[in-house]
């Protein structure tokens, strides 16, 4: 991609992604304009823009869900250049079609594009949801998993953080409100060099707010029982044993070893998941029984990753 369009392509999803109410209408209509009439992007792809943004938020923290998905698009980016995806097909599709199917008995089943589910080829015990529905385990954490019940707690726990918007709530205000101020006091003209310089500063900004939080931070504790919550009631809805998650969390405190990287920096302690889990939502446990075809499927695709 070339320098200009690739600024461009920055620049689009920003102006999308820093404005609120009026104010993004406007600069994302100028910015769309200007692009389109230097041939710089397709008529089609510039009115499809244009269109997204027409159902803009009422607040600067509400976003459509055509803003998280370019957000969560560049998000996945980020992360795919620091871990490469395992490229095994009955791995992936399993993961996807048990994925679609949480998603569906999610409270969010709709999102912009859909979900999309990749085993990364990593060690670390780790997984990634960004806030346009990617949605990455890593083969660590799969070996974490006993069962299918285990693999579907995993999968439900990070679209919990997606239908919680956990991931867009990592992003500093400020830079929005910056953002903000100069788009609305140049409002009335195109956008200059330095103006466009900032946009494009800023949505990478945004960008590096979620995947510093995803990859180095973590989530606060809260957000993270929040998200074992919703992961409860989805497999619920679904027939799974609850308890999948507490085995798969019995598992990974044994495999986990402290001071590595992923869910050991950036997760709560899976004990404290545990006992979080069993106060709150009342389980008792039991060992998982998990049917001979479910068993089956399981280790027929991931059993041995
Ligand atoms: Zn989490």
């Amino acid at each position: 991609m070339k320098r200009d369009s690739l600024i461009l392509f920055l620049l689009l999803p920003a102006s999308l992604v820093i404005c609120g109410c009026q104010t993004m209408l406007t600069a994302t209509e100028k910015v769309t304009t200007q692009a389109e009439s230097i041939g710089m992007i397709h008529p089609s792809y510039a009115q499809a823009i244009k269109k997204s943004t027409g159902a803009v938020s009422k607040s600067i923290e509400e976003f459509t869900p055509e803003q998280e998905y370019y957000i969560g698009r560049s998000v996945a980016a980020v992360i795919l250049t620091k871990y490469q995806p395992y490229t095994n097909q009955p791995a992936n599709q399993y993961l996807n079609l048990l994925g679609q199917t949480l998603a569906q008995a999610s409270d969010m089943p709709e999102i912009f594009r859909g979900y999309r589910f990749l085993v990364l080829n990593s060690d670390e015990i780790n997984a990634f949801a960004t806030p346009g529905g990617q949605i990455f385990v890593t083969r660590g954490l799969l070996r974490c998993c006993r069962n299918e019940d285990a693999v579907a707690a995993v999968l439900a726990h990070e679209i919990g953080h997606i239908q919680l918007k956990h991931g867009i709530q990592a992003i500093k205000k400020a830079r929005i409100t910056d953002a903000l101020t100069t788009i609305a006091a140049e409002s009335a003209r195109a956008l200059a060099p330095n103006e466009v310089a900032m946009l494009t500063e800023t949505f990478g900004g945004a960008i590096m707010d979620i995947t510093t939080t995803l990859i180095n931070n973590g989530y606060s504790r809260s957000f993270e029982y929040e998200a074992d919550n919703a992961a409860q009631t989805i497999l619920r809805r679904l027939g799974y044993d609850p308890n999948g998650l507490v085995e798969m969390l019995m598992v990974m405190g044994k495999n986990l070893k402290s001071g590595e990287s992923g869910f050991a920096k950036t997760h709560p302690a899976p004990q404290d998941r545990i006992d979080e889990i069993q106060q709150k939502l009342g389980i008792k446990y039991s060992r998982v029984r998990t049917p001979d075809a479910r068993q089956a499927r399981f280790t027929k695709a991931v059993g041995k990753i």
